[in-house]
């Protein structure tokens, strides 16, 4: 197929994001849906990584094929740090699309991919789309997207058809992570990234305050209902989401009480999360609550009552003060006195040497 006399390869290119450590949710989320569309009409699914040099190993690699990726990418550049700055990758970005421009291009819909990827994309004309909820080929193999708009208040239907190569930017965390094979296997090749903007660099890099982390992007959630009584319980709650690098997720009869806003409500009408940690302080386990929330990896769950049905959901139950839990947890968690003195005094020790 071509485009403006430019080849459109019959692939479904996957932009991965691997910021905080591991793969980000919505990485495995683009690499579901990539897979489902290009089983069906018989594509490729190639993923392609910027990263520092050794920060992609090949066991991160397999986890990707065991989510649907047939060929990893991996451009290394030691600009590449935890955050990625557009500037520097779209040049990389489009050297590759010059070689092997594919159909579709999925990337996460945020900020620093929508605008790298739609500068990288602007010189062959392709269809942009960010925020988009849904992406499905239809029987005309039409790509057919469900965008947000207004803040999500509202959404709307697009069709992309034509030959002009398509970009699809999904918003995370909406469709959800399929289950890995981890028998799959795809090949990795690794390449010299080339950064041309050297004016622009990562200084420092602030990991977010737990009120203000992604709910629906969080490895591990903390939350509070009822159960922990008032707003100086959620002040406690946030100090262990501190120590264990977590965002604060709540109730919504917590929200309703104002003792924390809607954005941190779990549930129906809230947000849905899938972490790897969801702890539950004081929440009763209202069906409308565990809507949001039953995916979670594993469910830890503290309340007074043993008959809670949040603990129908939980891997480890606590029948006890949510309170007394989490105060507990925290003076387990920070680092002591003790270690904080010793730590000082290797520092002044070493510092004599
Ligand atoms: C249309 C609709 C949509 C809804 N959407 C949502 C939603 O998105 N999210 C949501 O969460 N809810 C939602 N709800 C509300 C839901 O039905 C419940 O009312 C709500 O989840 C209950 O919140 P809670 O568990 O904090 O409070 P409660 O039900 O009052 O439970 C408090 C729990 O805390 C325990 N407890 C009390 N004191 C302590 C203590 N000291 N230590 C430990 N445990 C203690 C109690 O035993 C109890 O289990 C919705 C309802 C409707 C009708």
């Amino acid at each position: 197929m071509s485009f403006d006399g430019a080849i459109v390869e019959p692939t479904v290119l996957v932009l991965a994001d691997k910021s905080a450590g591991d793969w980000s949710t919505v990485t495995l989320e683009l690499l579901g849906d990539a897979e489902l569309l290009a089983n069906k009409v018989g594509w490729t699914v190639k993923v392609m990584v910027f990263a520092a040099p050794g920060a992609v190993r090949d066991e991160d690699a397999r986890k990707l094929a065991a989510h649907g990726a047939k060929e990893v990418h991996v451009w290394e550049h030691e600009k590449f740090g935890p955050v990625l700055v557009p500037a520097q990758y779209t040049h990389t970005l489009r050297s590759y699309l010059d070689e092997s421009m594919p159909r579709l291009i999925l990337c996460p819909s945020t900020p620093l991919w929508v605008e790298g990827v739609a500068a990288a994309v602007a010189p062959y004309g392709a269809l942009v789309a960010s925020d988009c909820v849904s992406v499905k080929l239809n029987v005309r193999s039409d790509l057919e997207l469900v965008r947000n708009y207004w803040n999500q208040k509202t959404h709307a239907t697009w069709t992309f058809s034509g030959q002009r190569p398509w970009v699809v930017c999904l918003h995370p965390g909406v469709a959800g992570v399929g289950r890995p094979n981890p028998a799959l296997s795809a090949p990795v090749e690794r390449h010299q990234a080339i950064v041309l903007e050297e004016n622009v660099e990562t200084l420092e890099w602030f990991p977010p305050h737990p009120s203000r982390l992604d709910l629906v992007e969080a490895e591990r959630v903390v939350a509070g209902g009822r159960g922990i009584g008032g707003p100086e319980g959620f002040a406690e709650l946030t100090q262990l989401a501190e120590l264990l690098h977590a965002a604060v997720g709540a109730s919504r009869v917590a929200v309703d009480l104002g003792w924390i806003p809607y954005s941190r409500q779990v549930g129906q009408t809230g947000k849905t999360v899938r972490p790897r940690l969801y702890m539950a302080f004081g929440i009763s386990g209202a069906s409308q609550h565990l809507d949001g929330m039953r995916d979670a990896e594993t469910v830890v769950a503290v309340n007074l009552d043993k008959e809670a049905a949040i603990f129908s959901v939980a891997e480890l139950g606590l029948v006890g003060d949510a309170r007394a839990v989490i105060e507990e947890l925290v003076r387990l968690l920070k680092p002591s006195e003790r270690a904080e003195g010793a730590r000082a005094g290797a520092a002044a020790a070493l510092s004599n040497v």
